[in-house]
């Protein structure tokens, strides 16, 4: 699905010295890459704070705990996305509320966010899923008009930017109060490990959660909130600075593969290519088909046949996972989200991909619907 070994090796030497480097100032725990990746981050984003810590999870976790919500307070959710968006919630004794996902764009659906709304209701989790932007604009109307945080998953769509109705463009992660990401090895701006960041304009918001980060303290040894500990290593900051003067060429390099995709299955019938967002660019974290009449898992089967991986992101919606399911939401709540998990398929995409195996892939998918 990734090549973290050909990608590595065309950046091997910058990557090795920077790494070095850290071996000889032995600055392990905040050294003086973590801040200067995070400046050089929140230029990239045009945000005011990026505050690193140890993955995408802790993100989500970290801005939670710092909105001051209550226990059983409400945050809505879709309930087509990674199990992190609602672990984080349950965990802090809020709770999940989920919502059923567009079939096109797979982002949550806001007619079903405005009718979750209730009077516990106190925040709304976007997931930019698999490298666009969710409809972000009625989104913040929405959030505005019934007082409620949103809080950005852009786990999987760092870089990708939002353009607004009046022509403004903000990236991924600064629109909503807080933004979450992770840089686990295979997203899109990956370290070699665990990592993450939030992302806030609020100056009150950031030091909150800069505290939380940190064991709830500003001062060493005087803890005045309930923290975490939750840091970036020095190290994957090192590598993450010289990576992320590369991340628009690496969506560059994956929207080539997700072009050639789309033209090579086009005159396939039974496959659904992505749709693009009229208001997002695309990064292209994963590129997913649909494939109709149940011959998903049959697509899938053949594919590994031929040596070629896939992917099904995800296979249960949260509703049906045994840890969030509840007696309110039987199967059949979410018709879009349970028929998504049947039919999505996620088919190799990264930075390194040769003509060969792109065509090899294409070959294999067309050879499959014209038996
Ligand atoms: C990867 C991912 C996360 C969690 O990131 P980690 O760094 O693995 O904790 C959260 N949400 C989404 C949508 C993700 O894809």
């Amino acid at each position: 699905m990734v090549d973290l070994k050909a990608q590595y090796l065309k950046i091997k030497e910058e990557v090795d010295k920077a790494v070095l480097d850290c071996f000889e100032l032995s600055s392990h725990i905040n050294g003086p890459a973590v801040d200067k990746f995070a400046g050089e981050l929140a230029e990239y984003l045009d945000t005011k704070h990026v505050i690193p810590c140890a993955n995408g999870t802790d993100a989500l976790q970290i801005a939670m705990m710092a909105l001051g919500l209550k226990r059983g307070d409400e945050v809505i959710v879709p309930t087509f996305t990674y199990v992190a968006t609602a672990e984080v919630i349950a965990l802090l004794g809020l709770k999940p509320v989920m919502v059923d996902v567009d079939p096109d764009t797979f982002m949550l659906n806001l007619q079903q966010v405005v009718s979750k709304i209730g009077p516990r209701t106190k925040a709304v989790v976007p997931v930019h899923l698999y490298g666009q932007c969710a409809g972000m604009e009625e989104l913040m109307d929405i959030a505005r008009q019934h007082n409620l945080f949103v809080i950005e998953d852009t786990a999987q769509a760092i870089g990708s930017r939002y353009t607004f109705s009046d022509g403004s463009v903000k990236a991924a992660g600064t629109i909503g109060h807080v933004g979450c990401t992770s840089f686990f090895p295979s997203k899109n701006l990956g370290c070699f490990g665990d990592g993450g960041a939030i992302f806030t304009e609020d100056d009150t918001l950031a030091e909150k959660m800069r505290m939380i980060a940190n064991h709830g303290q500003k001062k060493k040894y005087y803890h005045d909130v309930v923290g975490v500990n939750s840091r970036l290593d020095t190290i994957q900051a090192a590598i993450l600075r010289i990576k992320l003067q590369r991340l628009d060429e690496y969506a560059e390099a994956r929207n080539k593969v997700a072009g050639f995709y789309d033209s090579s299955f086009s005159n396939i019938r039974e496959l659904v290519t992505p749709v693009r967002s009229a208001s997002s660019s695309h990064v292209f974290h994963q590129y997913t088909i649909k494939v109709k009449n149940g011959k998903r898992n049959e697509l899938k089967d053949f594919l590994a046949s031929r040596n070629i991986p896939s992917m099904i992101y995800y296979p249960l919606p949260l509703n049906e996972q045994k840890a969030y399911a509840t007696a309110e939401l039987s199967p059949g709540s979410f018709p879009v989200a349970e028929t998504l998990c049947k039919e999505v398929l996620s088919l190799p995409i990264h930075t390194e991909m040769s003509e060969e195996q792109l065509e090899y892939i294409a070959e294999s998918v067309k050879q499959f619907f014209d038996k």
